[in-house]
């Protein structure tokens, strides 16, 4: 690699990343999503001076950033981390009944293997195209369980899987945007433990043909997304 010049600053990102995209929207000069949008990247160092290391470091509700190369000044009073003001937001009631202990009940599953398909619908890829002569037809099958982990059953985690909050945009007539992201914080405690959990995907579809108009339906039931596109 490289070396440094004296004037400028590089950080890193850890594994704890729930690619949350705080970093990469605050500072975009510095930070941005990996290709599967499952974790963010340093891609440039930064001049010194530009930002307040601590700023930062203290975007990051995980603390997966760390100044690696440069001078650390020391923490500011009076700003907290990101982190901290997420452990301080109230967490729903967990609505567990079984009340063995969890070391019982992890066991129980502890060596069950997930499918394929399962581990797909945390990434986005449980997905299904159809066409029509007058449309196009998107479903994606989302996460019905949330994955088995020892911390699952330690904090109490339910087995079914909350809603995910979805987003659909087209950006040109025949390319799709679908991102879908949790937003339950005693789920997404999880995200920065368990292994193949983001706590959001991101997919960008290439259409065969241009289209004039979409319509989404999601049924909570089936937790299927379906997103009809009509074809111009
Ligand atoms: S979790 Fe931290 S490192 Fe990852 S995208 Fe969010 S702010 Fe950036």
């Amino acid at each position: 690699m490289a070396e440094l010049a004296p004037n400028m600053e590089l950080y890193a990102v850890s594994e704890a990343c729930i690619a949350c995209d705080a970093c990469c929207n605050d500072f975009g000069d510095v930070f941005k999503m990996n290709d599967d949008h499952t974790r963010a990247i340093v891609y440039a160092p930064v001049a010194k001076g530009k930002y307040d290391p601590w700023d930062i470091i203290y975007d990051c509700p995980v603390d997966a950033i760390s100044l690696i190369k440069g001078e650390l000044p020391p923490p500011p009073e009076g700003k907290k981390p990101a982190s901290a003001k997420k452990k301080e937001e109230e967490l729903p009631p967990s609505e567990i009944t079984d009340d063995r202990p969890w070391e019982v009940r992890w066991a129980e599953v502890s060596s069950l293997i997930e499918s394929d398909w399962d581990r797909r619908k945390r990434y986005g890829f449980a997905d299904y195209f159809e066409e029509t002569p007058t449309q196009y037809i998107l479903r994606f099958a989302m996460p019905e369980k949330v994955p088995n982990h020892p911390f699952k059953f330690k904090w109490n985690l339910p087995d079914k899987m909350p809603d995910y909050k979805v987003q659909v945009r087209f950006p040109e007539p025949n390319k799709i945007i679908v991102k879908a992201c949790l937003e339950d914080l005693r789920i997404k405690k999880l995200c920065g433990v368990a292994n193949s959990f983001p706590d959001r995907w991101y997919r960008e579809i290439q259409l065969p043909g241009p289209t004039k108009g979409f319509k989404e339906n999601y049924n909570p039931q089936e937790k299927c997304l379906e997103i009809a596109i009509d074809k111009t």
